[in-house]
């Protein structure tokens, strides 16, 4: 199953990601998480990334799209992956039609993850993550102990791109640069529209009735 989930920043991708790669047995390729790891373990990469995410704004196509390219090329992706938060951009678009075809891979379905922007706000301002991978909202999925994880225990914190004014950026490239995505899917018969302002399992259901 090749799978692209695309939608507004905390629209829930990661969140549905992380269930589909259950059920499919697939790799969750996520640009945003290679990016943090790269920022973490302050690689050039990582440098180079940190200036454009700090701000909100998306990294340079051209840096982007060479991670995906090697990233697709890895043995594990040809039996299927889910791909969250890349492509971005039309000319990530038009950059992953290329690699794909170089793969022999066909895409199955581009996931719109519709949700309004009230609730982007109210979803990215509650999000909390672990250096683990995990993620928690303090009002609609709260750690069993305050601020600490509940698979490993270490202490949740803030992604720095979830405060206020980052987030404000962030839906205003979303508009200008990527929500063009869909009507390009649309035009490739590849678009299914996800009621994604529901709770976690009624969400995932959507999508598995897509998918059907
Ligand atoms: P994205 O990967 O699209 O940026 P996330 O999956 O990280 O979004 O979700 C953003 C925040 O919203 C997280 O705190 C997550 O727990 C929460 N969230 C995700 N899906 C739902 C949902 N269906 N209902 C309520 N909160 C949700
Ligand atoms: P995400 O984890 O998907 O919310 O991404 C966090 C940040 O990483 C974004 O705000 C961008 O700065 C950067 N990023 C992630 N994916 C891409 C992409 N496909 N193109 C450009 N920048 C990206």
């Amino acid at each position: 199953m090749h799978i692209i989930l695309v939608g507004p920043p905390g629209a829930g991708k990661g969140t549905q990601a992380a269930k589909l790669v259950e059920e499919f047995e697939v790799p969750h390729i996520a640009t945003g998480d290679i990016f943090r790891s790269a920022i973490k373990n302050k690689t050039p990469l990582g440098k180079k990334a940190k200036q454009f995410i700090d701000q909100g704004k998306l990294v340079p196509d051209e840096v982007t799209i060479g991670i995906v390219r090697e990233r697709l090329a890895e043995d594990d992706c040809q039996k299927g992956f889910i791909l969250d938060g890349f492509p971005r951009t039309i000319a990530q678009a038009d950059a992953l039609q290329d690699i794909l075809a170089d793969l022999d891979i066909e895409l199955d379905a581009v996931l719109n993850i519709k949700v309004s922007e009230e609730e982007v706000v109210r979803r990215l301002s509650g999000r909390r993550v672990c250096e683990c991978g995990a993620s928690y909202h303090i009002e609609f999925n709260p750690p069993e102990e305050d601020n600490a994880c509940d698979g490993c225990g270490a202490e949740l914190y803030q992604r720095e791109d979830d405060q206020p004014e980052t987030i404000k950026e962030r839906v205003a490239v979303y508009k200008e640069q990527t929500s063009p995505l869909i009507s390009y899917y649309q035009d490739l018969n590849l678009l299914k529209e996800i009621e994604g302002e529901a709770g976690f399992e009624e969400v995932f259901n959507n999508i598995k009735q897509a998918l059907c």
